[in-house]
């Protein structure tokens, strides 16, 4: 087992104060914490070889060309893609999916369908919706039942040879729900359609194989797997990113300009547009590599305890509901208690240290779906631990006698 006192030495957030009484985060979900070795990382990056790269001749400029491009073939067999030109930095989740449905408006007539599943972050529906609204194109819902599983066989039967994308989440942020992606992504190529899974909620918990599940693109953001803010990954198979146009115009994209033509460069070059976020970039390398030295099985053993505990102890509470009740589950509690507004409960734990995330968590169709304005998500990272568990459990037992 993991020794969790000297892994949270490694996070200096985990020993603040928050209102005075020790932190106990539990909005991992939203974004992790970063480890002294990430933060480092950054300034090192600042303190020693800042300079634009792909561009200068000049050394600084190769030391940051090459520390970014590393860092690109290190998420390469991070993710087990089969080329690193299949690898894009994107500043997260939400633009790698706009890179996406952008390309996909030349490619999408009136009559063709999307298939998009009842449980995913707003960041995957808007941008198809307004893909939709472009090209005519119709918008399908998988449905899911009340454990919050998406319903397979009416996955099935949306299928046809008018579809031509499928998205969804590997894990639902708001539920923790692991889909049957490979299941997913099996169907829909046999339809002929393409598919984008969204790995945001995935790649704290878990190393996605994206040749073994032989998805077509996977997105994420760094700063939810202890990476910085403003960093993420595209993924996507060579001959779909070479049949879709670039998303921006600008330097760095380009083999040749003239006011005539401009000609597009090489993979991956033809996504990234201008300077990007080169300290982000390399860093997340780092990010990955201090996941990497953790190990997964270990991540996933401490994740699973604790989601275990979690869930023993708050149905101890009476009026409680879980909402994602499903078997597959990675480490996140959705729940509200009768009669009382997750808004309330949430900020009387604040009051006591404890970090949770209230509301919809974007993903208002999820909340729609169960007639609840929102829920308390409390979602656990490795470094948490049991005796937190505990301590957000009394504080709810707290605010549930003061407020009812
Ligand atoms: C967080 C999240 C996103 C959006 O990620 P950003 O980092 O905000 O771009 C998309 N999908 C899921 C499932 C998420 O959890």
């Amino acid at each position: 087992m993991l020794d969790i006192q000297k892994i949270r030495a490694d996070f200096p957030i985990l020993s603040e104060k928050v209102n005075g009484k020790p932190l106990v985060y539990f909005d991992n979900g939203a974004t992790s914490q970063k480890p002294q070795i990430v933060i480092d990382a950054i300034a090192t990056y600042y303190q020693e070889i800042n300079a634009n790269i792909h561009r200068g001749v000049h050394t600084l400029s190769q030391l940051a060309t090459d520390a970014y491009e590393i860092s690109r073939v290190k998420i390469q067999h991070h993710i087990n893609a089969k080329f690193s030109h299949e690898v894009l930095f994107t500043s997260g989740t939400t633009f790698g999916i706009n890179l996406v449905t952008n390309g996909f408006a030349s490619i999408l007539k009136p009559g063709d369908e999307v298939v998009v599943s009842s449980l995913e972050h707003h960041s995957n529906i808007v941008p198809w919706q307004m893909l939709c609204e472009k090209t005519g194109a119709t918008l399908k819902v998988i449905p899911m039942n009340e454990e919050g599983e998406l319903i397979m066989e009416a996955f099935d039967a949306l299928l046809s040879e008018k579809t031509k994308v499928v998205t969804v989440n590997h894990i639902s942020n708001a539920l923790g729900i692991i889909n049957p992606i490979k299941y997913i992504i099996e169907k829909a190529h046999a339809v002929g359609a393409a598919v984008l899974i969204d790995g945001a909620q995935a790649v704290p918990h878990l190393k996605p194989d994206v040749q073994d599940l032989d998805c077509d693109f996977y997105a994420f953001s760094g700063h939810k797997m202890c990476g910085p803010t403003g960093t993420g990954i595209l993924y996507g198979k060579e001959e779909w990113l070479n049949k879709l146009p670039p998303y921006q115009g600008g330097g760095e994209m380009i083999k040749e300009v003239t006011f005539e033509k401009t000609t597009y460069a090489d993979l991956p070059h033809k996504f990234e547009a201008g300077t990007p976020n080169i300290a982000g970039g390399i860093v997340l390398g780092t990010a990955v590599d201090y996941l990497n030295n953790i190990g997964f099985d270990n991540i996933q053993k401490q994740e699973e305890a604790l989601l275990a505990h979690a869930t023993k102890r708050l149905l101890e509470i009476e009026g409680l509901r879980i909402y994602g009740t499903g078997k597959n589950k990675a480490s996140v509690v959705s729940f509200n208690i009768d009669g009382i507004h997750p808004y309330d409960i949430g900020s009387i734990i604040d009051k006591l240290g404890i970090a949770v995330r209230t509301g919809h968590h974007c993903a208002q169709p999820i909340m729609n779906f169960f007639c609840i304005p929102g829920t308390i998500r409390a979602s656990f990272s490795f470094y948490n631990t049991i005796e937190e568990i505990d301590a957000m459990v009394e504080a709810v037992k707290k605010a549930k006698t003061m407020l009812s």
